[in-house]
């Protein structure tokens, strides 16, 4: 079954957010940005000075994305809280793990996937491997809405950590794959975009089973 929705004309981003979106979702003075809010197409530019005011909307980043315990968020860039700088906060430590393909797969591959945040800062993607693979993705400032995305099962990276220390390492499955939709956030693209470039599917959260697992309905843009 599926339902058919619009979309603007000169916008992907897809608009099916709920008339009604929860307003716990704040820390500090930071909120989520939503689709289809301009702030979420800023091309964002290089952090050249580590101050206080960035330390803080990382802590503060972290700590926002921590209030989304379902789905769980597991990384958060500087545009989704309206910032235009190049940083992000995510879960990244090495855990090789495979991302989920479809929507079965979801809970059992995130189960027991490291909680702790590292701090990015002026990431850049160095390598992309050969192999890809499709992912059942969703994003906090889409609510409700997922979609199958193929990116690089494994890439080569290079940012700053809050210290400034450049660091360099090889990212696979889980954390490959959050680098890569959240340096796609910093240039001002959402996963909407690239599943719909890929002719990719939709999906719609409609709810949870009565074994409490979630359920999603496949849907046409
Ligand atoms: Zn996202």
């Amino acid at each position: 079954m599926s339902i058919h929705c619009s979309i603007y004309k000169n916008d992907l981003s897809i608009l099916l957010i709920p008339a009604k979106i929860p307003l716990m979702h704040t820390s500090g003075s930071l909120k989520i940005v939503h689709a289809p809010d301009p702030r979420l197409r800023v091309q964002t530019k290089p952090v050249k000075k580590i101050t206080l005011a960035l330390l803080q909307a990382l802590k503060d980043m972290i700590k926002l994305t921590k209030t989304f315990k379902d789905p769980e968020g597991v990384g958060l860039a500087a545009t989704q809280v309206g910032l235009k700088e190049r940083f992000f906060v995510a879960r990244l430590h090495d855990s090789k793990k495979i991302p989920p393909s479809n929507p079965s797969q979801r809970a059992s591959r995130w189960a027991n996937y490291d909680k702790e945040f590292m701090a990015v800062i002026n990431p850049n993607i160095l390598s992309f491997s050969k192999n890809t693979k499709v992912y059942f993705e969703g994003c906090l400032s889409i609510p409700n809405i997922w979609g199958k995305v193929r990116r690089h099962l494994s890439i080569k990276v290079s940012f700053q950590d809050e210290e400034g220390n450049l660091i360099k390492k090889t990212l696979i499955g889980i954390p490959a794959w959050i680098f890569q939709h959240e340096v796609n956030h910093l240039d001002g693209i959402l996963f909407s975009e690239k599943v719909l470039a890929q002719k990719g599917q939709f999906y719609k959260f409609t709810g949870k089973d009565k074994a409490g697992t979630d359920t999603f309905e496949e849907i046409t843009i």
